[in-house]
């Protein structure tokens, strides 16, 4: 069975994020740049299951420009076996890359499409519904726990208060969730041999899709600033500022 693995470029999550003064936009210069961490989840599930021997060959697609490249090597570097680089500098909205990521899915018919379940960047947490709904796919979103069973696939789901298992019939879109697995770090030989690993670049124009965005972006406002705290007296001081400052009693 063949893998496909979605994988993001975005800020990383370690890095405090910094807004441009004319609020128009994240500052992004010299920002150390990553692999969202739920596509890493992605990948390291897709890694496994070679492993295991229920996938034979594993592939990472990422929309975006050039610079990301960087995180398909590391998809590469992590144990998949070729990467394909739909090349763009426009912002791609969802539903966009959704209509990319189907394409893929026709032309390489992977038996399994694993997705992050959100891009910590944009948080929108719809690509992959999108493309299952695209692709006409059944879909197990928020995994925390996936089993192959011939052309059947168990998704465990993290819901509210519990989990969900589902049982769905391959070809299937799963996103994953933060306890799937534990991603592994890629080694220096394994880095090495990743930059010898097949690297497809199409543009989205070839693949048909226009990418085009229908939402503007108005402005980006930064949390405010954390107050210093202050020392009371007295418990009755405290209750007194809870009830009649911070007014949560
Ligand atoms: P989102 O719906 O934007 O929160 O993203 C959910 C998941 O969709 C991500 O974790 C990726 O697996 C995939 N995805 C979103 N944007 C891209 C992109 N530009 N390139 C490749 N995969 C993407």
């Amino acid at each position: 069975m063949k893998i496909l693995v979605a994988v993001k470029r975005v800020i990383d999550y370690n890095v405090k994020i910094r807004v441009k003064p004319d609020h128009s936009d994240v500052d992004l210069t010299n920002v150390k740049m990553a692999m969202n961490p739920f596509c890493e989840i992605a990948v390291e599930e897709a890694v496994r299951l070679k492993e295991r021997g229920v996938a034979s060959e594993v592939v990472a697609v990422t929309v975006g420009p050039k610079a990301a490249q960087e995180q398909l090597r590391t998809a590469l570097a992590l144990g998949a076996d070729r990467a394909i680089h739909l090349e763009t500098d426009e912002r791609v909205e969802s539903l966009a890359v959704a209509k990319l990521l189907a394409k893929v899915v026709e032309d390489e018919q992977p038996g399994l499409t694993i997705l992050g379940k959100q891009a910590i960047d944009t948080d929108n947490n719809q690509t992959g519904q999108m493309l299952a709904a695209l692709s006409g796919l059944p879909q197990g979103t928020f995994a925390s726990e996936v089993v192959v069973d011939g052309d059947k696939l168990q998704v465990t789901r993290e819901i509210d208060g519990g989990l969900q298992t589902v049982e769905l019939t391959l070809p299937a879109i799963v996103t994953t969730d933060l306890r799937l697995n534990e991603p592994r770090y890629a080694k220096l030989p394994d880095i090495m041999k990743a930059k010898k690993k097949p690297l497809d670049v199409k543009t989205p124009a070839e693949q048909g899709v226009e990418v085009g965005s229908r939402v503007s972006l108005l402005k980006v406002t930064p949390p405010p600033e954390r107050q210093g705290g202050v020392k009371v007296g007295s418990v009755d001081e405290l209750v007194d500022k809870l009830k009649n400052e911070a007014k949560v009693l």
